[in-house]
């Protein structure tokens, strides 16, 4: 979001590279993910700097970073008018888009075109782009206009970067005309809540995007950067912008989801397995417990809200690919033999709407023992 940093890290730009690469010993965190419902989930950042514009890195940097961190695709999105590197680089925006091709090709990482529309207080990322030049002397209508002509995607970024965001009237404009189709819900690890509704009433798409200018590494910790889910009919460029235009995304930040019912649902579905479907419990005896195994890197944080009343019934929080359990104990007084038993949970952490959150249903047969 700055388009003032400091130049004066920019020196240490040739250490960093040499540092950085595809050529390096590193490896790919796998990030699991489950598919969701025949759609295939592609971890994505949509958002990102380079030199090209106020970022510190070379290009390419951004596609090793990804591709350790285990993206599947990422946009690079330098500003249209802000080119503080300009002797050193120049100010042609397909450049950065071209060098990092070559390194995403290499990688096997998939790479959105786009460009940063930056106006004022209003920034906005054009996806899909066919010539990323040409918009810096434009205002943002025309801007906006230039990248509807060229069919792109475009999100609002940041919405409340400077103080609670309104849905202001020129982006309410662009909106109306069919110029705005996504929202930057997070940015960074800033949760833009007062934007949550305009998601539903607006029929925009969820993004969350790291906005990252340093090497992301001196801005996250591994497997804290922001993640944008696409469910995508196919893992290629064309699957992300039918996903994109199908408003099929979500934002994952911080070990939480935001996304349409269905969609959060499936990862719920696809990453969380009972280990068993049946248990014995002796009527007024210490509680068992069966395992919850999580397949992904998403944790998943329970809280009870159906049961049965003679069963006793604790959760632990699931971390990333691990074991957690329900602990399960009958009552004294609990009719014995064997119940088809719905246990109904909330997850805290996938947020499904404005004050809404998933919920959950774990089928089990339970059998009491006087
Ligand atoms: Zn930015």
């Amino acid at each position: 979001m700055s388009v003032l940093v400091s130049s004066r890290r920019a020196f240490l730009l040739v250490t960093l590279l040499a540092l950085t690469g595809l050529g390096g010993a590193q490896t790919r965190d796998p990030l699991p993910v489950p598919d969701v419902s025949g759609y295939r989930t592609l971890k994505c950042d949509f958002h990102m700097h380079t030199v090209f514009s106020d970022g510190e890195v070379w290009p390419v940097t951004r596609v090793a970073e990804a591709w350790r961190d285990g993206f599947d695709a990422i946009a690079i999105t330098d500003h249209d008018g802000y080119h503080p590197h300009k002797e050193d680089v120049g100010v042609d925006l397909t450049r950065p888009l071209a060098i990092a091709q070559r390194a995403a090709d290499q990688a096997g990482l998939l790479l959105v075109p786009g460009v940063e529309i930056t106006k004022g207080n209003l920034h906005c990322n054009a996806l899909f782009v066919t010539d990323p030049n040409g918009f810096g002397d434009l205002d943002l209508t025309a801007a906006l206009q230039r990248a509807k002509s060229q069919g792109a995607f475009v999100f609002w970024n940041h919405p409340g970067w400077k103080g609670k965001a309104e849905w202001y009237p020129p982006i309410d404009a662009a909106h109306k005309d069919g110029m705005i189709q996504g929202i930057e819900l997070l940015n960074g690890l800033d949760f833009y809540a007062e934007a949550y509704p305009w998601v539903e009433e607006k029929n925009l798409a969820i993004l969350a995007n790291s906005d990252v200018h340093r090497p992301i590494g001196m801005d996250y910790a591994p497997r804290t950067r922001p993640v944008t889910l696409v469910f995508a009919r196919t893992a290629d460029l064309k699957g992300i912008r039918e996903a994109l235009d199908g408003r099929r995304t979500a934002a994952w930040v911080n070990g939480q989801i935001w996304g349409p019912e269905p969609l959060v649902r499936g990862l719920w579905e696809g990453a969380v397995k009972p280990e068993g479907s049946r248990l014995q419990l002796k009527a007024g005896a210490a509680a068992r417990q069966m395992g919850l195994r999580n397949y992904s890197a998403i944790p998943f944080q329970l809280r009870i809200t159906g049961k049965p009343a003679w069963l006793n019934l604790r959760a632990t929080d699931l971390k990333p690919e691990s074991v957690g359990a329900l602990f399960f104990s009958a009552a004294k007084e609990a009719p014995a033999g064997k119940a088809q038993v719905a246990i109904e949970v909330e997850v805290t952490n996938f947020h499904t709407g404005p004050n809404r959150n998933l919920s959950a249903t774990i089928p089990l047969e339970i059998e009491v023992t006087p």
